[in-house]
């Protein structure tokens, strides 16, 4: 939806990877982008501006949202990822498992609530950055699989919550994506990139532009009937036998 009245986005971990691809997408569409994160970011393309945000913070979400004219589109894309030790169960271990909870799930939570109340009837969206590791596990990661898993039915509940406004909530659920977190992933379970591309049936990993697409598609008109999904972006892996 190109001209008309400019709709305001923020978008959670915008500044960088995958957020920083849908924040310049969704400018080409119209939108003026808030990319919300913790590092401060002085360099953002035309289009985009930076608010400093944790988004486990939930005085500090409420703060910025509060702070906004009016919104038109959330897209909840913060996240961490990292591998656990099956039989570690000391401090760090711990440490990692309720960061990743709350950057993931509880973030996602802070913000949708608080975006939910202003999103506009019938044309408000809510698009939550999930993963494959949302819809099946891996024995490294149980925080992150928890999260995913609990961020696609966080997506479930808005959607009803939000079905009688005509407000959609919808989640993409990205296989390996090309970007920082992808490549310290990488490191961790001891491939390459090249491996992770082979294990994919279309034989490559996706870019940060083919997540972007989703959202642009699902934050327009033409989305409107679709909410309460769980779309993956995964060249066919969760499809595979
Ligand atoms: P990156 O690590 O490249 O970027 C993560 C972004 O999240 C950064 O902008 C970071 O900014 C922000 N962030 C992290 N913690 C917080 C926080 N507490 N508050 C606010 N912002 C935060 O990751 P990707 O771009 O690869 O991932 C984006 C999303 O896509 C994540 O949710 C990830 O789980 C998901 N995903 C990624 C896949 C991949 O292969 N890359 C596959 C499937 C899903 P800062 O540190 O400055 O706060």
């Amino acid at each position: 939806m190109k001209g008309g009245a400019t709709r305001l986005a923020v978008v959670t971990g915008g500044a960088r990877g995958i957020g920083l691809a849908i924040a310049r997408r969704l400018v080409a569409e119209g939108f003026a982008v808030v990319a919300a994160s913790r590092t401060p970011v002085s360099d953002l393309p035309a289009g985009m501006t930076h608010a400093r945000l944790d988004v486990t913070d939930r005085a500090a979400v409420a703060a910025l949202f509060a702070g906004l004219g009016k919104l038109d589109l959330l897209v909840n894309n913060a996240g961490l990822a990292g591998g656990q030790g099956s039989d570690a169960g000391d401090d760090a271990d711990d440490a990692l498992w309720h960061a990743i909870l709350a950057t993931n799930l509880t973030g996602a939570w802070y913000c949708s609530r608080a975006a939910l109340a202003r999103l506009p009837a019938r044309t408000g969206r809510i698009v939550n950055i999930a993963s494959v590791l949302g819809l099946r596990g891996v024995a490294d990661q149980p925080a992150y699989v928890a999260a995913k898993h609990g961020l696609v039915g966080l997506t479930r509940a808005m959607a009803m919550q939000a079905a009688p406004r005509g407000i959609t909530v919808n989640a993409i659920c990205p296989g390996w994506v090309d970007t920082a977190m992808a490549a310290r992933r990488y490191a961790e379970i001891g491939i390459t990139a090249a491996q992770a591309a082979a294990g994919i049936p279309t034989g490559r990993v996706a870019s940060p532009a083919e997540v972007a697409d989703i959202v642009a598609f699902l934050a327009g008109p033409g989305a409107g009937s679709i909410t309460g999904q769980a779309i993956a972006v995964d060249g066919g892996s969760s499809a595979h036998a």
